[in-house]
């Protein structure tokens, strides 16, 4: 079994009666276990439960009764709540803890037969851009065990480069699916603001927190989006637009034979090419002839209030977060330190053992830009700016109909660089913030290899646009090989 095969060669192969589901699932639990004391990429292997999902998933092929995607492994982020399998979000505060649900994702992924394999590492509560952040250790890169794999999502896309696991799930508030999915190598999909149900997703800032796929390449993500996508009661903001044409898109997948619509137009912002450095810039430019062979129209656009993105979304986001992590008190649920005096005791004590530095640090700067005097200042006015970063997208839509930008402004850096510097951490997000606040879908796809890391382009469309985005993605796989690449040293 090749260990880097598609899901949608493992789903032939495995209705075509090659192996079985507890087959697959044995493999890939050995090639993980072998792995991880490496990589580190999992938090948590749920190999009993994985078999039993799987040798279910045997049944209902055998009766004829199987979905698309049944007796497939996949793993989940940490952050989805699992019934029965411990969901720690990267903190202690949370270790060991075992939802008494599934998250809404999650258990439509079981109800379609899907194998989930284990819960992926990450930075504590999502907040990071390297993995560093995570209470039970980084994740290596694949391509470079000395470098970050990128964050927050880095154990489902150092996962997936690594060859462990056909499909991940992951998290994108600021960007945790597409910066990691540049920095390993593969494909990653931010849905929409609404598209995907946040029930079960444990929150970390609730206005941008968006579900979505992680594959090695855009084929597999659009196999996985109508089962995730859609209205869902539990989630108050969920969006009822309908997902008919990304299950059309699913079931007629001729990803070989891809195309771009004809007279597509893609807008190329000038603020995301200004100091791109120079060998990120070749790759983008060949992407971009990528692009135009295959059809598109390429223009110069501009989307003015960029430089804006990153302190406004670290306003935007310390301040829910701030209020969201607000119920880990010591009480309910969660770390609770030992012995309490008193509540005071109880509550100080808890969060300052259960929360890490990052944690701390929003708490503290979204606690502060919420409080009274400083309320003005801050949120509020991100709050405005925020508004013009949307309304910069949706005036550039009335001439383009998809942005093409980098994913990330350089490939993986070393562990430990940027770990003592958030300011230059944040920076980071430079390129996937500003479509998370305007809550548009942005999908990130391998265009290249800078001193053997590879890199990513990203490409934007207006609100639930993801049938247009999978499909450009698709065609310009047809015509580069860049995620048919992986490391050599595989954990
Ligand atoms: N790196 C960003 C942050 O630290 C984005 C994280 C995310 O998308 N979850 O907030």
């Amino acid at each position: 079994m090749d260990a880097f095969a598609s899901l949608g060669q493992l789903a032939r192969a495995l209705n075509h009666g090659d192996f079985s589901s507890v087959e697959l699932a044995q493999e890939h639990l050995a090639r993980i276990e072998a792995s991880n004391p490496t990589l580190n990429s999992f938090i948590t292997v749920s190999a009993e439960h994985a078999l039993t999902q799987a040798a279910a998933a045997d049944e209902r092929i055998a009766a004829g009764t199987a979905g698309p995607l049944t007796g497939l492994p996949l793993a989940h982020k940490d952050i989805f709540c699992t019934d029965g399998i411990r969901t720690s979000c990267g903190s202690r505060m949370l270790d060991n803890w075992i939802a008494p649900y599934d998250a809404t994702l999650v258990a439509r992924l079981n109800d379609a037969g899907m194998v989930t394999l284990g819960k992926t590492n990450m930075d504590e509560f999502a907040m990071g851009s390297s993995n560093e952040n995570s209470y039970y250790g980084p994740v290596l890169n694949p391509w470079d065990p000395t470098r970050v794999p990128g964050g927050s999502s880095g154990g489902s896309a150092a996962a997936l480069a690594a060859g462990l696991v056909p499909i991940a799930t992951g998290t994108d508030t600021g960007g945790s699916i597409r910066q990691p999915a540049a920095f390993c190598g593969v494909c990653g999909l931010k849905p929409s603001y609404g598209r995907v149900s946040r029930y079960g997703m444990v929150a970390f800032a609730s206005s941008l927190d968006a579900g979505g796929p992680l594959a090695r390449d855009v084929a597999d993500l659009a196999r996985l989006m109508p089962l995730i996508a859609g209205f869902d009661p539990r989630d108050s903001t969920s969006s009822e637009q309908p997902v008919d044409r990304l299950e059309a898109l699913a079931l007629n997948l001729d990803e070989s034979a891809a195309m771009l619509p004809p007279g597509l137009t893609i807008g190329l912002p000038e603020e995301y090419f200004a100091d791109l450095d120079g060998a990120l810039a070749v790759c983008l430019d060949q992407a971009r002839a990528t692009l135009e062979k295959l059809g598109a129209r390429c223009v110069d656009v501009s989307l003015p209030h960029t430089a804006a993105a990153i302190p406004t979304y670290y306003v935007i986001a310390s301040a829910e977060a701030s209020t969201n992590l607000s119920r880990y008190d010591g009480a309910r649920f969660g770390h609770r330190c030992a012995h309490p005096t008193n509540l005071d005791d109880l509550y100080q004590r808890s969060r300052s053992e259960g929360f890490g530095r990052e944690v701390k640090r929003r708490i503290l700067t979204g606690t502060y830009t919420l409080s009274v005097g400083y309320y003005d200042a801050y949120y509020v006015k991100a709050q405005r700016v925020r508004r013009l970063i949307r309304d910069d997208f949706l005036r550039v839509f009335e001439d383009v109909d998809l942005l093409l930008a980098p994913t990330a402004p350089n490939p993986a850096f070393p562990l430990d660089q940027l770990l003592a510097d958030p300011i230059r951490m944040y920076q980071q997000d430079a390129f996937t913030v500003p479509a998370s606040l305007a809550g548009i879908p942005a999908l990130a796809v391998p265009c290249g290899m800078i001193d053997g890391l590879p890199v990513g382009l990203q490409l934007m469309g207006p609100h639930f646009s993801e049938v247009e985005l999978l499909e450009a993605g698709m065609a310009f796989q047809t015509e580069t090989d860049w995620h048919q690449q992986h490391p050599e040293a595989t954990g």
